[in-house]
């Protein structure tokens, strides 16, 4: 279970992965030989995005299954409440509780694609908090439960302190751990975060790090989440955004620098990384934050703490 690894503020800081879904089998395969490699970079934890509905959700409880059960990854599920009437939901649990995962992130959806505006669906939840206490009253303390927050505001509510309740209320419902939308202005994450402390919000706050692997990307994601840019990211990716191998190294160091400021403003004590499927980025981000070895042939299957990794 997640929010125990995060009682000891002394320790040096874990790091986890998350993963989304891919659309093709071969996806899938290629997923899980990464999973199995990243493995052995002892995360702390796995998670792995929902889709809207349908097919995509299937194959979420199935690498859920599969990471948890077979690859013996500590995971978290993302469940969200689009198009998801409650049956849906109940099953979505249930696998998850079958395959021996603990932990669930519990989501409201993204809207539509189309820019159209998140409905309901019929016989479902309107928000994330009816979801969190949904799962509490049906599991009690099987699950660790997640919720997502967004220290530079989200898209259908800009206003910080409305926002900042409604995580309160999440929480009040049975939240244990909190993971927020990508940032790289580090300043304003460490003056949300005061304002969350400051709320009477306690349950740990996991930062969601997005490395940088190519100019474009960044700029689009950036854009996509409604994120700002701070000056000196700009000032040193523009010189150098043809190429990719000088982005990563630089976007690598902004990264570092922003972990190192993380976890000395003492809010923090775990880094979890947005792959987006890949290795390298994140990967090269811990190995100069010293948190992982650069030797990756070196096998940790005999060492005696992996199978701490694995639910008792
Ligand atoms: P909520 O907290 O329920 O908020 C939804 C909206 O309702 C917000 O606009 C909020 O301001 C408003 N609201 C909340 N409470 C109230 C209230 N009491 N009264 C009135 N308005 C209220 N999306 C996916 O589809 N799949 C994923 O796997 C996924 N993973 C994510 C992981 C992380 C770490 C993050 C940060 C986001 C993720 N998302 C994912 C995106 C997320 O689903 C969207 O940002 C969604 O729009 C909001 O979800 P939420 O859980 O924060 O919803």
């Amino acid at each position: 279970k997640l929010q125990k690894a995060h009682e000891d503020a002394n320790s040096k800081p874990t790091f986890s992965f998350e993963f989304f879904v891919p659309k093709t089998s071969q996806g899938v395969q290629n997923l899980y030989d990464r999973m199995d490699r990243m493995y052995n970079y002892n995360p702390q934890f796995i998670d792995v995005t929902w889709g809207a509905g349908g097919r995509l959700s299937n194959l979420t409880t199935d690498i859920v299954q599969t990471a948890q059960s077979v690859l013996g990854l500590e995971t978290c599920m993302h469940l969200t409440c689009t198009n998801m009437p409650i049956e849906l939901i109940d099953k979505a649990l249930k696998d998850a509780y079958d395959s021996g995962c603990q932990n669930i992130l519990a989501l409201r959806g993204d809207p539509p694609i189309d820019g159209g505006e998140w409905t309901a669906v019929e016989g479902g939840f309107t928000y994330a908090k009816d979801l969190v206490k949904y799962i509490r009253t049906k599991y009690g303390d099987h699950f660790d439960i997640g919720v997502a927050a967004y220290p530079e505001g989200h898209t259908e509510e800009p206003d910080q302190d409305v926002l900042i309740e409604y995580l309160k209320e999440k929480v009040d419902v049975g939240a244990d751990f909190i993971i927020t939308q990508m940032f790289y202005d580090v300043e304003n994450f460490i003056r949300w975060c005061e304002k969350v402390r400051a709320r009477g919000i306690s349950i740990p706050i996991i930062p969601g790090l997005m490395p940088i692997s190519s100019y474009s990307a960044f700029k689009r994601r950036a854009t996509w989440s409604e994120i700002s840019i701070p000056k000196h990211f700009e000032d040193r990716l523009q010189p150098v955004k043809d190429d990719d191998q000088l982005v990563r190294d630089v976007g690598t160091e902004l990264l570092v620098e922003l972990c190192n400021k993380l976890v000395e403003s003492g809010h923090v004590n775990h880094l979890h990384f947005y792959t987006m499927n890949l290795e390298k980025s994140s990967v090269m981000i811990l190995e100069d934050l010293h948190l992982i070895a650069e030797e990756k042939e070196k096998s940790l299957d005999t060492l005696p703490w992996r199978k701490s990794l694995n639910p008792t």
